[in-house]
C-alpha cells in the first residue's frame, strides 16, 4: 500500500496501528538475516504504536532511521566501532518532528561508517545486501534504509545525503528518495560528516510516499542555525515545465543501459508536456576532486570529538595521548582514517590555500553553473550513478574506483540544491536504474510535481524484487 492509502486505512480503522507495526517487524524477522538492513530493531514498537493518538497526521506510520541520526532509547553506532554501545540522550529534530506527528521508529538501519561510502561495505557491522540481487551492494551510505524500503520491510526510511547517499542507494534499489535543499531539514541530531554538505531526507517507494514525511520534517529549527523556514509551494502542472539536460552527465564510460533508460524517461517527461532543453554545467568534472578535498577536511574536524573520553567506548592507555591513539586507532575503520588524514593534510598550514582554499573557489564556480542553468530551465534531469549496483567486493581496495561512483551526485551537494531520485528502468541483469531531478534551492515541490507526473505515467516504482 502507498503511504497515503496506509494513512487512510489507519484513520478509518481498517488497519490497526499495532498490527501494521507487527507486520513490519515480521518482515524484518523473515528477511533481515539475508539482507542485513538493520543494526537495531525495537521489539516494543508495536506496543508504542498501539498508544499513538490516531488523530495525528502520521497515525502510527512505521518508519526506520539511518543509524547516523540520534533516536533516544536506541543505540547510535554510525556504523562505527567507536560508538559501539553508545546511547544518545536525545532525538534528532527530523525524527522528533515525525514522532510528534505520530510516526513509530521501528529500528536503525545500516550505513557506511560515518556515512563515508557508496555501498555499506564500510560499515563496521557488515555489508547490507541488495534485495534485487544478494550478491550486489544496495548503494550507500544510506544502503540499509534503501534495502529496507525496497524489500517491503518498512514504508519509508530516513537517510542522509552528503554526496549522494540518499539518491544513489535509492537508484541501486529501485525506489524514490529526496535529498532536500541544504538547510531545509534540520541537521540537529545527525552525526556530522561534512557539515556544509550534509542533508537529511527520506527514501520510500514513490514520490507520493515521500511528500507527507518531507513536509513534516522541514523547517526552521532553533537547534540548527543553518536551518530555514520556507513556504511549501504546492506542485504545479508539468506542462510547460522546462527541463534541462546537462551534456556533462552523459559521458563516455557510463553504462549504456543507464544512459538509455534515463533518455527514455526524459522522452516520457516530454510526452507529458515538459519542454526539454540541452544545457551545460561546465565545471561538473571538478566536483569529484573538490568534494574529496572539502568533505574529508570537514570530516577531519567533525570526527575529532570521538576521543574515547566524550563517548563510549574507550581503549586503555597510560597517558591521555595513548587513550586517544588507542581508541581512534583501533576503533575507526580504514576509510574513516584515510579521510581524516586527507582532510588534516588539506587543512594544514602551508597546504590550506593550495587545497582547501582552492577547492572552495571551485565550489563557487560549480554553484554558479547551476545558478546560470536555472535562469533557463526549471529543473535538470540526469543519471544518478554511472552504473547499476555493483557486486559486493568488486571495488576491493580501490578507494578511487568507489569515489568515481559519486560523480553525478556530488554537484548537488556542493551547490546545496535539492535532488529527487526516481526509478526509471532496469538493466540486462534486472538491476534497477535511477534518474535524478535537480532544482533551484527550495524547489522540492516542483521536483515532486514532475516526479509524481512521471510515476502516474509509468510503473517502475511499483516493481518489487522477487523473494526466495
Ligand atoms: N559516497 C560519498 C562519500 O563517500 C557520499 C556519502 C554521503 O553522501 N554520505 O563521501
Amino acid at each position: 500500500m502507498s503511504i497515503p492509502t496506509l494513512l487512510k486505512e489507519l484513520q478509518d480503522g481498517k488497519t490497526s496501528s499495532r498490527a501494521l507495526t507487527e507486520t513490519c517487524l515480521a518482515r524484518v524477522e523473515a528477511l533481515d538475516s539475508s539482507l542485513h538492513a538493520f543494526l537495531h530493531v525495537d521489539k516494543f514498537a508495536p506496543e508504542r504504536a498501539s498508544q499513538v493518538d490516531a488523530s495525528l497526521p502520521l497515525r502510527a506510520l512505521p518508519i526506520a532511521v539511518k543509524d547516523i541520526l540520534m533516536v533516544e532509547g536506541m543505540p547510535a553506532t554510525c556504523g562505527s566501532k567507536i560508538l559501539e554501545g553508545f546511547m544518545p540522550p536525545f532525538t534528532a529534530t527530523a525524527v522528533k518532528k515525525l514522532q510528534d506527528a505520530g510516526a513509530i521508529v521501528i529500528g536503525k538501519t545500516n550505513t557506511d561508517e560515518f556515512a563515508m561510502g557508496s555501498s555499506t561495505e564500510n560499515s563496521a557491522y557488515g555489508v547490507t545486501h541488495n534485495p534485487w540481487n544478494l550478491d550486489r551492494v544496495p548503494g550507500g551510505s544510506s544502503g540499509g534504509s534503501a534495502a529496507a524500503v525496497a524489500a517491503g520491510m518498512i514504508p519509508a526510511a530516513l537517510g542522509t545525503d552528503t554526496g549522494g547517499s540518499i539518491r544513489q542507494p535509492a537508484s541501486f534499489c529501485g525506489i524514490s528518495g529526496i535529498k532536500p535543499t541544504y538547510g531545509r531539514v534540520s541537521r540537529y541530531g545527525l552525526a556530522a560528516y561534512g557539515s556544509s554538505l550534509d542533508s537529511v531526507g527520506v527514501l520510500a517507494r514513490s514520490v507520493a510516499d515521500l511528500v507527507p514525511l518531507f513536509e513534516i520534517m522541514s523547517g526552521k529549527d532553533p537547534l540548527d542555525a543553518t536551518s530555514v523556514e520556507t513556504e511549501y509551494i504546492p506542485p504545479r502542472q508539468i506542462r510547460g515545465t522546462r527541463i534541462g539536460i546537462p551534456a556533462e552527465y552523459f559521458i563516455k564510460g557510463i553504462q549504456a543501459e543507464v544512459a538509455r533508460a534515463v533518455q527514455e524517461a526524459i522522452e516520457t517527461l516530454k510526452k507529458l508536456g515538459a519542454e526539454i532543453i540541452p544545457i551545460n554545467l561546465p565545471h561538473t568534472e571538478y566536483a569529484l576532486p573538490v568534494y574529496y578535498i572539502l568533505a574529508p577536511a570537514e570530516a577531519s574536524a567533525n570526527l575529532a570529538r570521538y576521543d574515547g573520553i566524550r563517548y563510549t567506548p574507550r581503549e586503555d592507555g597510560k597517558t591521555l595521548q595513548e587513550v586517544y591513539r588507542q581508541t581512534r586507532g583501533k576503533r575507526f575503520g580504514e576509510e574513516v582514517k584515510r579521510r581524516i588524514m586527507l582532510g588534516t593534510y588539506a587543512l594544514s598550514a602551508g597546504y590550506y590555500d593550495a587545497y582547501y582554499g582552492q577547492a572552495q573557489k571551485v565550489r563557487t564556480l560549480i554553484r554558479q553553473d547551476f545558478d546560470e542553468a536555472f535562469k533557463k530551465v526549471d529543473a535538470i534531469a540526469a543519471p544518478i550513478a554511472p552504473t547499476t549496483a555493483f557486486e559486493i567486493g568488486s571495488h576491493g581496495d580501490d578507494p578511487l574506483a568507489m569515489y568515481l561512483e559519486d560523480i553525478f551526485t556530488l554537484p548537488a551537494n556542493l551547490a546545496g540544491i535539492p535532488g529527487l531520485a526516481l526509478p526509471v528502468g532496469f538493466d540486462g541483469d534486472k538491476m534497477p536504474i535511477g534518474m535524478q531531478l535537480m532544482g533551484a534551492p527550495f524547489s522540492e515541490a516542483l521536483l515532486f510535481g514532475i516526479g509524481n507526473a512521471y510515476q502516474k505515467a509509468t510503473d517502475w516504482h511499483e516493481m518489487k524484487p522477487k523473494e526466495k
